[in-house]
């Protein structure tokens, strides 16, 4: 079945299907959110600073809600703290400095965008002089309970997590005084999780499914493509709707948010038509 949203743990609802912006050029990303808003019906977007846009996507959200066309509280918004904010005076920070590049008074979700810590600073991967990150001593719980103080100064309203195993979560549990409502990890026909997905749905942590169509700008040489996949081809014939089409309406009907990615403005439609049709659960 096609929900076009989800209630969250804490009675939040989430729109099921919001627009990725990852890799989403500067110069380009900013026409395409508003073009998503305005003119394609979206109702959810989803951003984080490590992404380097947030200034032009803010840009853009400051014109959509003047134009007095969309209300801010129709549209889903969701950013990610870096890995190098973890330490709790910078998680604060980093998330006024988010809210202040989207031209926003609150996040509807912010995430720790992955559950390692690197060593505070500007510097996003901050290298050693062998190549490998430099990481920091900073426990999960300290990062979460200054999550949790966001949720509370009203920065935020719902707080989660992403690219969290199973270890990760239980560990988040054992002393989260807020619940993570949404865990966001990658989810596709190739990387289908339903193991841990029937966990998540067990702890009530609702999954948003990343790089739903298998991320096909970011694939390495020789790896397969999954929108020339033999199985997904026969369905986009079956049913007569394109290839992502068929990845992202096989990823939405179990249950999970999706946010595909595409800086096109054909296929931003494209994507969002994949709402309305239903394949047989076989
Ligand atoms: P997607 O599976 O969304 O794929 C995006 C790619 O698919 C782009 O190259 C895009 O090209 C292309 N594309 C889009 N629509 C179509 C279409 N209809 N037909 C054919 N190709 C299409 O991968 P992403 O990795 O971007 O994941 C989506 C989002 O998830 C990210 O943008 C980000 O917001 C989030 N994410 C989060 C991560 C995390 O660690 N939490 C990690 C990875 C992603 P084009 O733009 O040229 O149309």
């Amino acid at each position: 079945m096609i929900h076009t949203e989800f209630k969250l743990n804490n009675g939040n609802t989430m729109p099921s299907f919001g627009l990725g912006t990852w890799r989403s050029e500067k110069g380009v990303v900013g026409e395409i959110v508003k073009y998503a808003l305005l003119e394609a019906d979206y109702k959810h977007i989803d951003c984080a600073a490590v992404y380097g846009n947030e200034k032009e996507i803010g840009k853009a959200f400051e014109e959509v809600f003047n134009s007095g066309k969309v209300k801010r509280e129709d549209i889903f918004i969701t950013s990610k703290l870096w890995n190098t904010k973890h330490k709790k005076e910078n998680v604060e920070k980093a998330c006024r400095q988010t809210l202040k590049d989207l031209k926003l008074d609150y996040l509807d979700l912010y995430l720790i965008h992955w559950g390692i810590s690197f060593e505070s600073g500007d510097e996003n991967e901050p290298l050693d002089s062998e190549g490998y990150i430099r990481t920091e001593n900073v426990s999960l719980r300290e990062t979460w309970e200054a999550m949790e103080n966001l949720v509370e100064k009203g920065l935020v309203k719902s707080i989660g997590v992403s690219n969290f195993s199973t270890q990760l979560i239980l560990e988040l549990l054992s002393y989260a005084k807020i619940r993570p409502a949404v865990n966001q990890i990658e989810a596709h026909p190739y990387n289908t999780q339903d193991l841990f997905l029937k966990y998540m749905k067990h702890e009530d942590i609702l999954v948003t499914a990343y790089s739903p169509m298998g991320s096909p700008g970011g694939r390495d040489e020789g790896e397969d493509s999954l929108l020339e996949d033999d199985v997904i081809l026969e369905f986009a014939k079956k049913y007569k709707k394109s290839p992502a089409q068929i990845a992202l309406n096989w990823g939405i009907s179990r249950d999970v948010v999706i946010i595909p990615k595409s800086t096109t403005k054909a296929r931003i439609k494209e994507n969002k038509q994949a709402l309305d049709f239903e394949m047989t659960p076989e």
